[in-house]
């Protein structure tokens, strides 16, 4: 069978925390908890100025919203997501989206 993950393609995020709420209202997880984390990045460009980069990152409790994609429906970060930049599907699939999107990360949580 076909594994499945999620990917990010962060150059679109905005650090908008949606796909955070959107994942703790779907498994109603306890303050604190959540199946998604954003980061922020910040780092240095040559020029001096600074470049800011949101990653968010599924966590240990992600399950990729099994009861979701069971019945054909997407994950429920990938469907608030205010960017459209996340995407649900198997390695295979993310990984050819992958090929045009140089900022992106592939996560496999389960
Ligand atoms: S796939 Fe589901 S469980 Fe995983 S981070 Fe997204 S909303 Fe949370
Ligand atoms: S919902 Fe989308 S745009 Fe907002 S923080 Fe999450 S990945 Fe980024």
């Amino acid at each position: 069978m076909a594994r499945n993950g999620l990917m990010i393609d962060y150059e679109y995020c905005t650090g908008c925390h949606s796909c955070e709420i959107a994942c703790k209202q779907e498994h109603n997880y306890p303050v604190g908890r959540g199946g998604i984390h954003l980061s922020e990045i910040i780092t240095e460009r040559p020029d001096k100025s600074l470049r800011i980069d949101y990653l968010p990152f599924p966590t240990q409790y992600c399950n990729l919203c099994l009861p979701r994609t069971t019945r054909g429906e997407k994950p429920a970060c990938v469907k608030h997501c205010q960017a459209a930049t996340m995407y649900f599907g198997s390695l295979a699939e993310l990984a050819k989206l992958m090929e045009a999107r140089p900022h992106s990360a592939l996560f496999t949580p389960i």
